[in-house]
């Protein structure tokens, strides 16, 4: 006889707005302008995602300097990119269309205007991830300091800087983390000024929050994406991050089934409605 396991599938999950445009604009120009288009870095963080849209005509790039064909378009991430790219693909005459998520765009117009208002800006993120190499190069070199750590925010010296500060965040960032970050950040600066509305976006919030509800009722959470064994687990938890497919998760699923009698409990923390435009160029 089979053992019980129970599983509690935290919701929202899986693809968010941003994803889903980003992937959209990818297969609209191929239907728009032909196939190949090129993709300038993964346009989301899945392997499954770009190996489909690899088999439907896109073709990924690191660098500008990789495009072979100039007549061909390229597409921009969803991560965001630096001025200096779409800089870059003028000069080279490359036609491109921007799929940076609208919440990462939102935070560089923040940068923007800070930098326009006399701030100094701290900017709470990953070094060397995409979307933090794109914000620090909304703005000349050294006009963004990068703050990964509490302790980065501790050993901030007042007499660092000479105008007043603000700060502004990676949308993709653990929420607790980043809480104790701008707290220490407030302790020494209490008067930094920050986003008015946070940059951490919707579907990282909900995705954290529904992991959190569940989590202590586990004996193991799988996020899509890890590997792990449940031979002796009674009850799990899933989730999957804000680039995984649905199908990912049901595949996973699925495969639990055949050795094990399976109970599934969704557990909602929050509904997504958010649905951003496509731009200009695939209405
Ligand atoms: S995780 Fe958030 S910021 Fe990133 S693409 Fe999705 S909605 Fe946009």
């Amino acid at each position: 006889m089979k053992k019980e396991l129970k599983i509690y599938l935290a919701s929202p999950r899986g693809f968010c707005a941003g994803v889903k445009r980003a992937i959209e604009i990818v297969e609209k120009s191929i239907s728009k302008f032909g196939a190949p288009v090129y993709v300038r870095h993964e346009i989301v963080h899945n392997k499954q995602v770009v190996e489909e849209l690899k088999e439907k005509g896109a073709i990924f790039v690191d660098e500008l300097s990789d495009v072979d064909d100039a007549s061909r378009p390229v597409i921009f991430s969803a991560h965001g990119v630096p001025k200096s790219v779409p800089e870059e693909a003028k000069l080279k005459n490359l036609s491109f269309v921007d799929a940076t998520c609208p919440l990462v765009s939102k935070v560089h117009r923040e940068s923007e205007q800070l930098n326009k208002n006399g701030f100094e800006i701290l900017l709470i993120g990953h070094k060397n991830h995409p979307e933090v190499i794109g914000t620090m190069g909304q703005l000349p070199k050294g006009s963004i300091k990068l703050i990964e750590t509490k302790n980065d925010a501790e050993l901030l010296k007042e007499n660092d800087f000479k105008k007043p500060l603000a700060y502004i965040t990676q949308t993709t960032l653990s929420v607790d983390d980043t809480a104790e970050i701008i707290e220490a950040l407030k302790n020494k600066f209490p008067k930094i000024k920050g986003p008015i509305k946070e940059d951490i976006c919707y579907a990282t919030t909900n995705r954290q929050s529904a992991v959190k509800e569940i989590a202590s009722k586990c004996d193991m959470f799988f996020v899509v994406g890890s590997r792990n064994s449940i031979e002796n687990s009674q009850t799990i938890g899933r989730s999957s991050g804000a680039s995984a497919p649905e199908k990912l998760v049901q595949t996973l699923l699925k495969s639990l089934r055949k050795n094990r009698n399976v109970s599934i409990e969704e557990v909602i923390v929050a509904e997504e409605k958010v649905v951003f435009k496509l731009p200009k160029e695939l209405n």
